[in-house]
Protein backbone atom coordinates (compact mmCIF):
# COMPACT_ATOMS: atom_id res chain seq x y z
CA UNK A 1 0.00 0.00 0.00
CA UNK A 2 1.50 3.16 -0.87
CA UNK A 3 0.56 5.12 2.32
CA UNK A 4 2.07 8.95 1.06
CA UNK A 5 -0.53 8.36 -1.76
CA UNK A 6 -3.40 7.24 0.61
CA UNK A 7 -3.15 10.46 2.23
CA UNK A 8 -3.87 12.36 -0.08
CA UNK A 9 -7.05 11.38 -0.32
CA UNK A 10 -7.82 12.69 3.58
CA UNK A 11 -7.35 16.10 3.66
CA UNK A 12 -7.41 16.89 7.04
CA UNK A 13 -4.36 14.66 7.74
CA UNK A 14 -2.69 17.63 6.27
CA UNK A 15 -3.42 20.13 8.52
CA UNK A 16 -1.37 21.15 11.55
CA UNK A 17 -2.82 21.73 15.26
CA UNK A 18 -0.87 24.18 17.65
CA UNK A 19 1.86 24.80 14.82
CA UNK A 20 2.40 21.10 14.78
CA UNK A 21 1.54 18.37 12.18
CA UNK A 22 -1.08 16.32 13.35
CA UNK A 23 -1.15 12.81 14.12
CA UNK A 24 -4.06 11.35 14.34
CA UNK A 25 -4.68 8.16 16.55
CA UNK A 26 -8.30 8.36 17.56
CA UNK A 27 -9.16 6.02 14.92
CA UNK A 28 -11.29 4.27 17.54
CA UNK A 29 -13.53 6.82 18.06
CA UNK A 30 -14.26 7.82 14.43
CA UNK A 31 -12.14 7.35 11.55
CA UNK A 32 -11.42 10.35 8.70
CA UNK A 33 -12.87 10.58 6.19
CA UNK A 34 -11.86 10.22 2.52
CA UNK A 35 -12.39 12.74 0.01
CA UNK A 36 -15.09 10.45 -2.40
CA UNK A 37 -16.93 10.09 0.93
CA UNK A 38 -17.40 14.29 1.53
CA UNK A 39 -17.96 14.80 -2.13
CA UNK A 40 -20.63 11.99 -2.26
CA UNK A 41 -22.45 13.32 0.35
CA UNK A 42 -22.37 17.08 -1.62
CA UNK A 43 -22.99 15.54 -5.10
CA UNK A 44 -25.97 14.19 -3.75
CA UNK A 45 -27.49 16.99 -2.07
CA UNK A 46 -26.29 19.18 -5.05
CA UNK A 47 -27.80 17.01 -7.32
CA UNK A 48 -30.02 14.29 -6.71
CA UNK A 49 -31.84 14.45 -3.53
CA UNK A 50 -35.41 13.64 -2.83
CA UNK A 51 -36.78 11.87 -0.10
CA UNK A 52 -36.75 8.09 -0.99
CA UNK A 53 -39.45 5.18 -1.37
CA UNK A 54 -42.60 7.13 -1.66
CA UNK A 55 -42.18 9.06 -4.72
CA UNK A 56 -42.71 8.40 -8.33
CA UNK A 57 -40.69 11.10 -9.83
CA UNK A 58 -37.26 11.03 -11.31
CA UNK A 59 -35.02 12.37 -8.32
CA UNK A 60 -36.98 9.95 -5.54
CA UNK A 61 -36.54 6.79 -7.72
CA UNK A 62 -32.78 8.15 -8.30
CA UNK A 63 -32.43 8.59 -4.50
CA UNK A 64 -33.89 5.04 -3.89
CA UNK A 65 -31.68 3.82 -6.23
CA UNK A 66 -28.54 4.98 -4.60
CA UNK A 67 -30.06 3.86 -0.74
CA UNK A 68 -31.14 0.35 -1.72
CA UNK A 69 -27.71 0.14 -3.99
CA UNK A 70 -25.97 0.85 -0.58
CA UNK A 71 -27.68 -2.01 1.28
CA UNK A 72 -26.15 -4.57 -1.36
CA UNK A 73 -22.57 -2.42 -1.08
CA UNK A 74 -23.06 -3.55 2.75
CA UNK A 75 -24.31 -6.87 2.10
CA UNK A 76 -21.65 -7.96 -0.24
CA UNK A 77 -19.23 -6.07 2.32
CA UNK A 78 -20.00 -8.54 5.54
CA UNK A 79 -21.20 -11.08 3.16
CA UNK A 80 -25.19 -11.57 4.10
CA UNK A 81 -27.41 -13.53 2.64
CA UNK A 82 -29.65 -10.89 1.84
CA UNK A 83 -30.63 -7.55 1.73
CA UNK A 84 -33.45 -8.18 3.65
CA UNK A 85 -30.81 -8.71 6.61
CA UNK A 86 -29.31 -5.15 6.41
CA UNK A 87 -31.11 -3.05 8.98
CA UNK A 88 -29.78 1.00 8.49
CA UNK A 89 -29.79 2.67 11.83
CA UNK A 90 -28.26 5.82 13.62
CA UNK A 91 -24.90 3.22 14.19
CA UNK A 92 -23.93 0.71 17.08
CA UNK A 93 -25.44 1.62 20.05
CA UNK A 94 -28.83 2.17 18.06
CA UNK A 95 -28.69 -1.06 16.25
CA UNK A 96 -27.67 -2.49 19.89
CA UNK A 97 -30.87 -0.83 21.44
CA UNK A 98 -33.06 -1.83 18.28
CA UNK A 99 -32.17 -5.59 19.11
CA UNK A 100 -32.88 -5.55 23.14
CA UNK A 101 -35.94 -3.68 22.47
CA UNK A 102 -37.34 -5.72 19.70
CA UNK A 103 -35.50 -9.27 21.18
CA UNK A 104 -36.87 -8.19 24.42
CA UNK A 105 -40.05 -7.68 23.62
CA UNK A 106 -40.37 -10.99 21.99
CA UNK A 107 -38.21 -13.42 23.87
CA UNK A 108 -37.15 -12.12 27.30
CA UNK A 109 -38.91 -12.48 30.27
CA UNK A 110 -38.29 -12.35 34.13
CA UNK A 111 -35.53 -14.36 35.03
CA UNK A 112 -34.24 -15.02 31.58
CA UNK A 113 -30.53 -14.61 31.11
CA UNK A 114 -28.38 -12.50 28.70
CA UNK A 115 -24.69 -13.24 28.79
CA UNK A 116 -21.92 -10.10 28.34
CA UNK A 117 -18.23 -9.84 28.33
CA UNK A 118 -16.78 -7.84 31.13
CA UNK A 119 -14.93 -6.19 27.86
CA UNK A 120 -18.02 -4.64 26.28
CA UNK A 121 -18.50 -1.10 25.40
CA UNK A 122 -21.23 0.76 27.29
CA UNK A 123 -23.71 0.15 24.53
CA UNK A 124 -23.84 -2.75 24.59
CA UNK A 125 -24.33 -3.12 28.38
CA UNK A 126 -26.79 -0.47 29.41
CA UNK A 127 -29.29 -1.41 27.13
CA UNK A 128 -29.28 -4.59 28.35
CA UNK A 129 -29.38 -3.47 32.05
CA UNK A 130 -32.53 -1.02 30.73
CA UNK A 131 -34.12 -4.35 30.16
CA UNK A 132 -33.24 -5.53 33.51
CA UNK A 133 -34.76 -2.85 35.28
CA UNK A 134 -38.12 -3.37 33.32
CA UNK A 135 -38.13 -7.09 32.80
CA UNK A 136 -36.23 -8.61 35.61
CA UNK A 137 -33.42 -10.59 33.40
CA UNK A 138 -30.35 -11.49 34.94
CA UNK A 139 -27.22 -10.34 32.72
CA UNK A 140 -24.42 -13.11 33.75
CA UNK A 141 -20.65 -12.07 32.77
CA UNK A 142 -17.60 -13.50 30.82
CA UNK A 143 -14.55 -13.26 32.72
CA UNK A 144 -11.12 -12.68 30.98
CA UNK A 145 -7.42 -13.10 31.89
CA UNK A 146 -4.90 -10.29 32.75
CA UNK A 147 -3.64 -10.20 29.25
CA UNK A 148 -7.39 -9.32 28.03
CA UNK A 149 -8.47 -12.74 27.15
CA UNK A 150 -12.12 -14.29 27.10
CA UNK A 151 -12.08 -17.17 29.11
CA UNK A 152 -14.03 -19.79 27.16
CA UNK A 153 -14.09 -22.43 29.73
CA UNK A 154 -15.99 -19.81 32.20
CA UNK A 155 -17.99 -18.89 28.88
CA UNK A 156 -19.28 -22.45 28.02
CA UNK A 157 -20.14 -22.84 31.90
CA UNK A 158 -22.62 -19.77 31.92
CA UNK A 159 -24.99 -21.48 29.63
CA UNK A 160 -28.26 -22.97 31.39
CA UNK A 161 -31.72 -23.73 30.58
CA UNK A 162 -32.57 -19.71 30.70
CA UNK A 163 -30.02 -18.61 28.41
CA UNK A 164 -31.54 -16.40 25.83
CA UNK A 165 -28.68 -14.45 24.08
CA UNK A 166 -25.07 -13.82 24.19
CA UNK A 167 -23.59 -10.32 23.22
CA UNK A 168 -19.69 -9.85 22.69
CA UNK A 169 -17.52 -7.25 21.18
CA UNK A 170 -15.78 -8.53 18.17
CA UNK A 171 -12.91 -6.79 18.77
CA UNK A 172 -12.29 -4.69 22.21
CA UNK A 173 -11.99 -1.24 21.90
CA UNK A 174 -10.08 -0.73 24.99
CA UNK A 175 -7.82 -3.79 24.86
CA UNK A 176 -7.40 -4.59 21.30
CA UNK A 177 -8.25 -8.54 22.21
CA UNK A 178 -9.59 -10.14 18.85
CA UNK A 179 -12.22 -12.09 20.57
CA UNK A 180 -12.75 -15.92 18.78
CA UNK A 181 -16.12 -15.33 18.01
CA UNK A 182 -16.94 -17.79 15.63
CA UNK A 183 -15.90 -20.59 18.15
CA UNK A 184 -17.96 -18.63 20.84
CA UNK A 185 -20.77 -18.55 18.55
CA UNK A 186 -20.70 -22.49 17.93
CA UNK A 187 -21.06 -22.73 21.67
CA UNK A 188 -23.63 -20.72 22.22
CA UNK A 189 -25.59 -22.20 18.86
CA UNK A 190 -24.87 -26.03 20.42
CA UNK A 191 -27.37 -24.56 23.56
CA UNK A 192 -29.71 -23.17 21.09
CA UNK A 193 -28.87 -19.67 21.79
CA UNK A 194 -28.62 -16.78 19.55
CA UNK A 195 -25.53 -14.50 19.45
CA UNK A 196 -25.17 -10.73 18.70
CA UNK A 197 -22.13 -9.45 17.77
CA UNK A 198 -20.51 -5.91 18.45
CA UNK A 199 -18.27 -5.43 15.18
CA UNK A 200 -17.87 -1.83 16.06
CA UNK A 201 -13.95 -2.11 16.10
CA UNK A 202 -13.59 -5.18 13.66
CA UNK A 203 -15.62 -3.83 10.55
CA UNK A 204 -12.97 -0.64 9.79
CA UNK A 205 -10.00 -3.24 9.92
CA UNK A 206 -10.61 -6.46 8.96
CA UNK A 207 -12.82 -8.34 6.16
CA UNK A 208 -15.93 -9.89 8.33
CA UNK A 209 -17.76 -12.70 7.25
CA UNK A 210 -21.16 -12.96 9.09
CA UNK A 211 -21.94 -16.10 7.21
CA UNK A 212 -19.12 -17.87 8.10
CA UNK A 213 -18.81 -16.73 11.58
CA UNK A 214 -22.65 -17.39 11.62
CA UNK A 215 -23.66 -14.65 13.69
CA UNK A 216 -27.28 -14.30 14.42
CA UNK A 217 -26.75 -10.38 14.87
CA UNK A 218 -24.02 -8.42 14.13
CA UNK A 219 -23.77 -4.26 14.27
CA UNK A 220 -21.38 -1.69 13.31
CA UNK A 221 -21.00 2.23 12.88
CA UNK A 222 -20.14 3.73 9.73
CA UNK A 223 -18.80 6.96 11.04
CA UNK A 224 -15.90 4.02 12.24
CA UNK A 225 -15.12 2.72 8.86
CA UNK A 226 -14.24 6.10 6.95
CA UNK A 227 -17.99 6.80 6.80
CA UNK A 228 -20.26 9.72 7.55
CA UNK A 229 -21.92 10.02 11.14
CA UNK A 230 -25.14 9.14 12.12
CA UNK A 231 -25.31 5.99 10.11
CA UNK A 232 -25.27 2.23 11.26
CA UNK A 233 -26.03 -1.11 10.01
CA UNK A 234 -27.68 -4.01 12.34
CA UNK A 235 -27.40 -7.36 9.78
CA UNK A 236 -29.58 -9.94 10.99
CA UNK A 237 -30.17 -13.44 10.22
CA UNK A 238 -33.46 -13.25 8.01
CA UNK A 239 -34.83 -16.21 10.42
CA UNK A 240 -34.66 -13.79 13.40
CA UNK A 241 -35.89 -10.72 11.72
CA UNK A 242 -38.73 -12.10 10.73
CA UNK A 243 -39.58 -13.07 14.69
CA UNK A 244 -39.15 -9.93 16.07
CA UNK A 245 -41.30 -6.95 16.23
CA UNK A 246 -40.76 -3.66 15.05
CA UNK A 247 -38.78 -1.17 17.18
CA UNK A 248 -40.46 2.36 16.37
CA UNK A 249 -44.13 3.16 14.38
CA UNK A 250 -44.25 5.27 11.46
CA UNK A 251 -42.64 6.12 8.10
CA UNK A 252 -41.13 3.15 5.77
CA UNK A 253 -41.73 0.36 8.52
CA UNK A 254 -45.82 0.15 7.58
CA UNK A 255 -47.52 -2.22 4.82
CA UNK A 256 -50.99 -0.67 5.75
CA UNK A 257 -52.41 1.63 8.28
CA UNK A 258 -56.15 2.43 10.09
CA UNK A 259 -57.17 3.08 12.96
CA UNK A 260 -58.29 -0.46 14.31
CA UNK A 261 -55.23 -2.66 12.73
CA UNK A 262 -51.66 -1.97 11.36
CA UNK A 263 -50.15 -3.92 8.96
CA UNK A 264 -45.98 -4.00 9.45
CA UNK A 265 -43.72 -3.65 5.82
CA UNK A 266 -41.32 -6.38 4.35
CA UNK A 267 -37.97 -7.51 6.14
CA UNK A 268 -35.40 -4.91 6.47
CA UNK A 269 -38.45 -2.16 6.55
CA UNK A 270 -40.27 -3.48 9.17
CA UNK A 271 -37.43 -1.53 11.54
CA UNK A 272 -36.49 1.40 9.69
CA UNK A 273 -39.28 3.79 10.53
CA UNK A 274 -39.16 7.38 9.46
CA UNK A 275 -37.15 8.91 6.60
CA UNK A 276 -33.78 7.42 6.98
CA UNK A 277 -30.69 8.63 6.23
CA UNK A 278 -30.11 8.25 2.91
CA UNK A 279 -27.64 10.48 1.78
CA UNK A 280 -25.44 8.93 4.58
CA UNK A 281 -26.56 5.12 4.01
CA UNK A 282 -25.27 6.26 0.26
CA UNK A 283 -21.78 8.14 1.69
CA UNK A 284 -21.31 4.74 3.75
CA UNK A 285 -21.36 2.52 0.34
CA UNK A 286 -18.62 4.96 -1.01
CA UNK A 287 -16.50 4.39 2.19
CA UNK A 288 -16.91 0.80 1.35
CA UNK A 289 -16.14 0.75 -1.99
CA UNK A 290 -13.08 2.75 -0.90
CA UNK A 291 -11.69 0.26 1.28
CA UNK A 292 -12.69 -2.52 -0.57
CA UNK A 293 -10.21 -1.35 -3.51
CA UNK A 294 -7.72 -0.98 -0.70
CA UNK A 295 -8.61 -4.27 0.39
CA UNK A 296 -9.81 -5.17 3.90
CA UNK A 297 -6.66 -8.16 4.16
CA UNK A 298 -4.07 -5.81 2.87
CA UNK A 299 -5.44 -3.02 5.20
CA UNK A 300 -5.88 -5.67 8.11
CA UNK A 301 -1.71 -6.50 7.80
CA UNK A 302 -0.42 -2.96 7.34
CA UNK A 303 -2.09 -2.05 10.44
CA UNK A 304 -0.70 -5.46 12.16
CA UNK A 305 2.82 -4.56 11.22
CA UNK A 306 2.17 -0.65 12.16
CA UNK A 307 0.77 -2.36 15.66
CA UNK A 308 3.18 -4.49 16.27
CA UNK A 309 5.81 -2.16 15.64
CA UNK A 310 4.34 0.41 18.57
CA UNK A 311 3.89 -2.12 20.79
CA UNK A 312 7.24 -2.41 20.39
CA UNK A 313 8.71 1.18 20.52
CA UNK A 314 5.95 1.83 23.97
CA UNK A 315 7.53 -0.72 25.64
CA UNK A 316 11.03 0.38 25.27
CA UNK A 317 9.84 3.07 27.30
CA UNK A 318 10.29 3.23 31.11
CA UNK A 319 7.16 2.75 33.34
CA UNK A 320 5.42 1.96 30.24
CA UNK A 321 2.12 -0.29 31.09
CA UNK A 322 0.10 -1.61 28.27
CA UNK A 323 -3.04 -3.17 28.64
CA UNK A 324 -4.34 -5.70 26.54
CA UNK A 325 -1.68 -8.43 25.28
CA UNK A 326 -3.91 -11.47 23.50
CA UNK A 327 -2.18 -12.93 21.03
CA UNK A 328 -4.34 -11.54 18.15
CA UNK A 329 -5.04 -8.15 18.58
CA UNK A 330 -6.47 -5.35 16.77
CA UNK A 331 -5.11 -2.08 15.93
CA UNK A 332 -5.50 -0.12 19.54
CA UNK A 333 -3.04 0.39 21.99
CA UNK A 334 -4.11 1.17 26.01
CA UNK A 335 -1.50 2.46 28.37
CA UNK A 336 -0.26 4.30 30.74
CA UNK A 337 3.22 5.54 31.68
CA UNK A 338 4.49 5.48 35.52
CA UNK A 339 2.66 7.58 37.94
CA UNK A 340 1.09 10.27 34.97
CA UNK A 341 -2.12 10.76 35.16
CA UNK A 342 -3.72 9.39 31.66
CA UNK A 343 -5.27 13.06 31.47
CA UNK A 344 -2.20 14.72 32.17
CA UNK A 345 -0.27 12.81 29.30
CA UNK A 346 -3.50 12.76 26.69
CA UNK A 347 -3.27 16.57 27.01
CA UNK A 348 0.33 17.57 27.41
CA UNK A 349 0.38 14.95 23.79
CA UNK A 350 -2.27 16.84 21.87
CA UNK A 351 0.05 20.51 22.19
CA UNK A 352 2.31 18.06 20.45
CA UNK A 353 -0.32 17.75 17.82
CA UNK A 354 -1.16 14.26 18.60
CA UNK A 355 -4.69 12.92 19.27
CA UNK A 356 -5.25 10.45 21.24
CA UNK A 357 -8.73 9.36 23.54
CA UNK A 358 -7.95 8.96 27.58
CA UNK A 359 -10.37 7.81 29.96
CA UNK A 360 -12.32 5.01 30.34
CA UNK A 361 -13.28 4.54 26.75
CA UNK A 362 -17.28 4.03 27.44
CA UNK A 363 -15.97 0.49 29.36
CA UNK A 364 -16.05 1.55 33.29
CA UNK A 365 -16.77 -2.15 34.12
CA UNK A 366 -13.52 -3.09 32.28
CA UNK A 367 -11.81 -0.50 34.21
CA UNK A 368 -12.85 -2.31 37.16
CA UNK A 369 -11.26 -5.40 36.69
CA UNK A 370 -8.58 -3.59 35.49
CA UNK A 371 -8.34 -1.93 38.81
CA UNK A 372 -7.49 1.16 37.12
CA UNK A 373 -9.55 4.53 36.21
CA UNK A 374 -8.31 4.89 32.37
CA UNK A 375 -5.85 4.60 30.24
CA UNK A 376 -4.22 6.43 27.25
CA UNK A 377 -5.43 4.57 23.76
CA UNK A 378 -3.36 5.18 20.64
CA UNK A 379 -5.64 3.53 17.71
CA UNK A 380 -4.59 3.19 14.08
CA UNK A 381 -5.44 3.17 10.85
CA UNK A 382 -3.91 2.53 7.40
CA UNK A 383 -3.60 5.84 6.85
CA UNK A 384 -1.03 6.15 10.18
CA UNK A 385 2.77 5.61 9.49
CA UNK A 386 6.06 4.05 11.21
CA UNK A 387 6.94 7.84 11.28
CA UNK A 388 4.01 9.24 13.62
CA UNK A 389 4.55 5.95 15.91
CA UNK A 390 7.81 7.47 16.63
CA UNK A 391 6.56 10.99 17.69
CA UNK A 392 4.07 9.67 19.62
CA UNK A 393 7.37 7.76 21.37
CA UNK A 394 9.19 11.19 21.30
CA UNK A 395 6.06 13.02 22.97
CA UNK A 396 5.63 10.36 25.73
CA UNK A 397 9.00 10.81 26.57
CA UNK A 398 8.88 14.48 27.04
CA UNK A 399 5.87 14.17 28.78
CA UNK A 400 8.00 11.63 31.07
CA UNK A 401 11.32 13.77 31.10
CA UNK A 402 8.73 16.89 32.63
CA UNK A 403 7.21 14.71 35.76
N1 LIG B 1 -19.09 -0.73 20.60
C1 LIG B 1 -17.77 -0.55 20.50
C2 LIG B 1 -16.84 -1.73 20.69
C3 LIG B 1 -17.26 0.73 20.26
O1 LIG B 1 -15.94 0.92 20.16
C4 LIG B 1 -18.16 1.81 20.08
C5 LIG B 1 -17.66 3.21 19.82
N2 LIG B 1 -16.65 3.65 20.68
C6 LIG B 1 -19.53 1.55 20.18
C7 LIG B 1 -19.95 0.27 20.43
C8 LIG B 1 -20.54 2.63 19.99
O2 LIG B 1 -20.55 3.10 18.67
P1 LIG B 1 -21.42 4.35 18.26
O3 LIG B 1 -21.09 5.44 19.23
O4 LIG B 1 -20.99 4.66 16.87
O5 LIG B 1 -22.85 3.95 18.34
Amino acid sequence: MDIQKIREDFPILSRTVYGKPLVYFDNGATTQKPRCVVDAIAEEYYSVNANVHRGVHFLSQQATELHEGARETVRKFINARSTSEIVFTRGTTESINLLASSFGEAFLREGDEVIVSVMEHHSDIVPWQLLRDRRGIVIRVIPMTDRGELLTDAYAALFNERTRLVCVTHVSNVLGTVNPVREMIATAHAHGVPVLVDGAQAVPHMAVDVQALDADFYAFSGHKVYGPTGVGVLYGKEEWLDRLPPYQGGGEMIQHVSFERTTFNELPYKFEAGTPDYIGTHALARALDYVSALGMDQIDAYEQELTRYATERLRSIEGMRIFGEAPHKGSVISFLVGNIHHFDLGTLLDRLGIAVRTGHHCAQPLMQRLGIEGTVRASFSFYNTKEEVDTLVAGIERVRHMF
